[in-house]
């Protein structure tokens, strides 16, 4: 029986594998393994919500062991750390937990490897960055973020008198940096709610774009130009135009020697692959530990390995590349799925990727919802309002019908919903 290892269960991995395992898997046609290095998932557009507490990732993770078993896939926890093409297995890292030794180095056995490990965020080498700031690259990263910003607030709440106000720099206006600036307000806002003595007047957050515009991979400036306004009025700072040239534990310098403080400083400024990643196994890869890919999916230097979501390049007919969008690396992993299929049953992998902008939506909490709708339709319909925010969560409703199936889906909606209303509207603890 054919064996096939995906390498990575997030949005592009996680649909791969349930698509190969409810196919194939189930029926005893191929051998499908998903292997991650933790042992849930979570929808990664979410993490700014997990970073401000407003998602609980204990009630809203998945486990992977218990979707690999109703979906006819297996699961195995483990890091992969290479790729050994002559003997055609993948080598994943020793799990280390807490300094002791739980899993020794192992090496798994594929006839096809899809991998889909994501990515992490560029620093692009800029002094200060790696050691100074916070990132949101995964799920412990962004509890990291809330621990930080619980412990912050309880120590100004517990002051008479407030001297100063809670300065936090966000570098990276893209989607994660503008929805983390709004939820950080209305986090503040909730955390008042329960007994927090602050309000949103003490929060200082600073929005730092190098581009001329915030969102700049969104096609329609209208949409840009609306967050910024709606940003201005929840008391975020934008500076657009300005590029960071240093972190230090003081702040942010601006080139030109402009000196912001900033006492947490958020960096979400583009992304690139892990270095594990630079011509892992022998197979290409670009300047940003992207591995090359076909528009099939295929390693331009190995058939049998595919890479899909943001650890991948993909070309585009345009000349263009795929971009690193939880969109992108979900309609790969299907693609990806339906050509390993095709190869097992002996025909070519002849589904070939053109990335299908459905449009961009931004959530701005609780104060606005903002985008674009059929951008492949020569730059979409600009919606905001109550549209905007049904579509938004329809996004992740969507994906939760594709992981659950049609009916635990609904249910899995419904409670989400009805959690939503029963619990505290922010993880406190
Ligand atoms: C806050 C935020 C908001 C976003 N909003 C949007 C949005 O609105 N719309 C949109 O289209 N995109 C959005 N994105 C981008 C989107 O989340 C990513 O493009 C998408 O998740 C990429 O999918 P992926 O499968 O490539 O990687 P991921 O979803 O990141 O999954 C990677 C998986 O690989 C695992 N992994 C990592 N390293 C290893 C290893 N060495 N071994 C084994 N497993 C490993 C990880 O644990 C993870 O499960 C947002 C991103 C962020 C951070």
């Amino acid at each position: 029986m054919k064996k096939i290892v995906i390498v990575g269960g997030g949005a592009g991995g996680i649909a791969c594998a349930t698509r190969l395992g409810r196919k194939l898997g189930r029926k005893g046609k191929a051998h499908v393994t998903l292997v991650d290095r933790v042992e849930s998932h979570v929808w990664k557009p979410l993490l700014h919500e997990v970073a401000t507490g407003a998602l609980d990732v204990g009630i809203d993770a998945l486990s992977f062991r218990g979707h690999a078993a109703a979906n006819g896939y297996h699961f195995q926890q483990g890091s992969l750390a290479d790729i050994d093409r002559e003997h055609r297995q993948v080598v994943l890292a020793p799990i280390v937990v807490d300094g002791e030794e739980l899993l020794p180095a192992r090496r798994l056995d594929f006839d096809y490897l899809v991998v889909a490990v994501g990515s992490i965020a560029n620093d692009f080498g800029i002094p200060g960055v790696k050691r100074r700031c916070l990132f949101l690259d995964n799920t412990e990263q962004a509890m990291g973020i809330r621990k930080i910003l619980l412990n912050r607030f309880l120590r100004y709440a517990s002051h008479e008198q407030l001297e100063e106000r809670i300065k936090v720099a966000i570098v990276g206006a893209g989607a994660t940096g503008t929805e983390m600036a709004a939820e950080m307000h209305h986090a503040v806002d909730q955390l008042r709610g329960y007994g927090y003595r602050i309000d949103s007047s003490l929060l200082d957050v600073t929005l730092v774009e190098a581009d001329k515009r915030i969102l700049p991979k969104v096609s329609q400036e209208a949409i840009s130009a609306a967050v910024a306004r709606e940003l201005e009025k929840i008391g975020v700072q934008v500076f657009t135009n300005t590029r960071v040239v240093e972190v230090t534990d003081q702040g942010l310098t601006f080139q030109g020697g402009y000196f912001i403080p900033a006492d947490i400083v958020i960096w979400s400024a583009g992304i690139r692959g892990a270095d594990y990643l630079e011509n892992i196994g022998g197979l290409e890869t670009n300047h940003l530990n992207q591995l090359v890919v076909r528009p099939t999916g295929q390693a331009t230097r190995d058939d049998t390995i595919f890479a899909i979501g943001d650890c991948c390049a993909c070309p585009q007919p345009d000349g263009s590349w795929v971009p690193p969008r939880g969109q992108a690396a979900r309609q790969l992993g299907h693609l990806v799925a339906d050509n390993i299929m095709l190869m097992i049953r002996g025909q070519s992998p002849r589904k070939t990727y053109v990335y299908k902008d459905l449009g961009s939506l931004v959530n701005l909490s609780k104060f606005h919802t903002v985008g674009n709708l059929f951008s492949f339709l020569g730059g979409g319909v600009m919606v905001e309002g109550r549209i905007a925010r049904f579509t938004y969560l329809s996004l992740y409703h969507r994906h939760l019908l594709e992981l659950y199936g049609p009916w635990r889906g609904v249910l899995m909606i419904l409670l989400k919903s009805l959690h939503r209303v029963i619990r505290p509207h922010l993880k406190l603890h």
